[in-house]
């Protein structure tokens, strides 16, 4: 239904701004937050301004708040396009649990829902109308928009428009007709896919018009990142899920067989697990999946096929039982954990025998550019592994986002908790090389000169005379080569760039090379010891703070009952940070109730008075 208390217009570009109370009191009923996350407000409002908007956030932002608000707030019909059908129905789902009008529009709909939702976009009583792209290549479609009143559209996903991106939908590409047919309505774009080239693609194709562009920070505090060696890894993987007894995850492996042998294992050991790859039947691939959103199994044991469209907001851990091909695929993976902004934990189990394998993957690629850039990708995935320097700063220096902190105090690097090894002496064998060489080398030469090399550079530059020339013959060269690769990546050298990539170092490597500062690396992969000796229990569990256990066991099993009286999987009734606020404050009436996050108006009416209920007989079995 229109809403009368918002009621706003998207107004011509230019027009008067929306007060600020105004849009908090709106976010305030709606979802029961009480602030914005970065960017919401402004995306909002140069939403209800007019203005086109391009957002790039990662997973976990709130991107579907940004434009769910406005289109509640606004007159008319917001038109927001999704790529999977799954995806669609969870957002009306979620929608409607927050008592907005809205529905969807693809294949699955029978002629006769399909007719009801027509009507109710011409009657004007939709706030939200979800869409799958390839409506765009039908006119009786866009006649029946035309006939409505739109208050603007939405592109979810948007990067399934871009060729460069990894998702790429040839459907997207009819959302260019939006702009034609719909010369005035404000086009908002969503994605999660940071580069540059996707951006490009995305305002061009749709053409959008001096948009509002934001670009959000892509770190998330809440996610813990760790690497550990890898062993007997299925072992491993049911220690970590037996150190985190009911919580759901998401275990990624590269192969389909491999998928289907750990999730064997897991059932064997009583976990709960099922998996998940493009090798299933759909129909398999969609149960498993709404066993994982529904909570009916701990863990889903899954390849990369398993990704887009998992809204399940209480994924309290990722695990990459294998390296990964890229750095870009990992964090995309790993952001699906915590995205209710609880402590969630990202492991990789990283051992030297990934290498060679994904080598073997890479050699069937047979366009060589494309083999020369999946190589420089899965090196940048190994040196994420392997070196030592704080997990978030690497990642986000992937995203050429500058992390702020030294340290983050969340990752297995800050906190210590990485096992390292004292290559101070190497170090300043390498920088001597260097300085004697006369910094005009790059690694290759730099790397003979250490290891005593006999080549014909060597001895016709006279460099098997200096001091250093053989000194680091006990490693070998992969060693140095790695360590300086390290070195570099830490910032003790730098690269020149001229024809020639040429080593020099730099003001940050004095303190090594005066033995003032000690340069360790990880022991990553040379380490022999079992998992439990070198190992405790993780530092960082989910949710580790402590909260009242039993309460929360109890307001969780009243959410599944709930979920399953209304049809929705459980998350969408309370997130696991509202339940976690609930067993905080322990609130005992409706309106101590409604001041809890995640608990608006809609979700007050609904279920206020079981979750009080609820709180109340705990109390006073205690
Ligand atoms: P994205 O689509 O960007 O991955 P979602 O829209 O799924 O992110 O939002 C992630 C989670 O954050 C959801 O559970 C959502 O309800 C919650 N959320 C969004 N905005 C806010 C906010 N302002 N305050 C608190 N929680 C929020
Ligand atoms: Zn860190």
């Amino acid at each position: 239904m229109p809403h009368a208390e918002f009621a706003a217009s998207v107004s011509a570009p230019g027009g008067p701004a929306i007060a600020e109370s105004v849009l908090l009191t709106a976010l305030n009923r709606t979802f029961g937050y009480s602030s914005f996350r970065p960017h919401q407000r402004e995306i909002v409002e140069h939403i209800l301004a007019g203005r086109d908007v391009l957002a790039i956030m990662p997973t976990g932002g709130g991107k579907s708040l940004c434009y769910q608000l406005p289109a509640r707030m606004a007159a008319g019909t917001a038109v927001v396009i999704s790529p999977l059908i799954s995806l669609m129905k969870d957002q009306v789902d979620s929608a409607r649990e927050n008592n907005m009008a809205a529905a969807y529009l693809n294949s699955s709909l029978t002629g006769a829902q399909a007719s009801q939702v027509y009507r109710r976009l011409e009657d004007g009583s939709l706030d939200l109308l979800y869409i799958s792209p390839e409506r765009f290549a039908m006119d009786s479609f866009i006649s029946s928009l035309k006939a409505a009143r739109i208050s603007f559209f939405a592109v979810d996903e948007a990067h399934c428009l871009s060729e460069w991106g990894h998702d790429f939908r040839p459907d997207y590409l009819s959302l260019a007709a939006i702009r034609r047919h719909f010369p005035r309505a404000p086009i908002a774009a969503f994605t999660a896919t940071a580069t540059n080239a996707v951006q490009q693609d995305i305002l061009a194709k749709l053409t959008l018009k001096n948009p509002f562009q934001v670009r959000a920070s892509f770190n998330r505090p809440n996610l813990h990142y760790e690497v550990r060696p890898k062993r007997e890894v299925d072992s491993q993987l049911l220690a970590f899920i037996r150190e985190h007894k009911d919580q759901p995850g998401i275990i990624y492996r590269t192969t389909r067989t491999a998928v289907e042998k750990t999730a064997a294992f897991l059932d064997s050991k009583g976990i709960k697990s099922l998996p998940y790859h493009a090798g299933l039947p759909q129909k398999e691939r969609e149960t498993n999946q709404e066993a994982f959103s529904n909570d009916e199994i701990q863990v889903v044991v899954a390849t990369i096929a398993f990704g887009m469209g998992i809204d399940k907001s209480n994924v309290r851990f990722v695990l990459h039982a294998d390296l990964p091909k890229n750095l870009e695929g990992y964090y995309q993976e790993t952001g699906r954990a915590g995205r209710d902004s609880d402590p969630s934990l990202c492991v990789l189990f990283y051992g030297g025998g990934d290498i060679p394998k994904l080598r073997h993957f890479l050699d069937q690629i047979v366009d060589e550019e494309e083999k020369a850039l999946a190589l420089r990708r899965l090196n940048q995935m190994a040196d994420f592994a392997s070196r030592n320097l704080c997990r978030r700063r690497q990642l986000l220096a992937y995203f050429e986002e500058e992390y702020p902190e030294p340290n983050c105090g969340s990752c297995d690097i800050c906190t210590g908790k990485a096992e390292t090894t004292d290559a101070t002496r190497e170090a300043q064998m390498a920088l001597s090389a260097l300085v004697r060489t006369g910094e005009r080398f790059g690694a290759a030469h730099v790397v003979d000169v250490l290891v005593g090399a006999d080549t014909k550079k060597v001895r016709e530059l006279g460099h098997d005379q200096i001091k250093t020339y053989g000194a680091g013959k006990h490693k070998d060269k992969s060693y140095w080569r790695s360590l300086i690769g390290e070195m570099l990546g830490r910032g003790l050298l730098a690269m020149d760039s001229g024809p020639y990539p040429v080593l020099k170092l730099t003001e940050a490597c004095l303190p090594v090379l005066q033995g003032k500062e000690k340069f360790e690396i990880l022991e990553m992969g040379t380490r022999d010891k079992p998992e439990s000796e070198s190992k405790g229990r993780s530092r960082v569990s989910a949710g580790a703070e402590d909260i009242d256990q039993e309460l929360f066991d109890r307001l969780r099993a009243l959410r599944k009952t709930l979920a399953q009286r209304q049809a929705v999987p459980p998350y969408m009734i309370f997130s696991d940070k509202t339940l976690h606020e609930m067993c905080r404050h322990k609130p005992v009436t409706l309106s101590a109730l409604r001041e809890i996050s995640g608990v608006g108006d809609a979700k007050r009416d609904r279920y206020g008075i079981e979750f009080v209920q609820e709180i109340r007989a705990h109390a006073g079995a205690d």
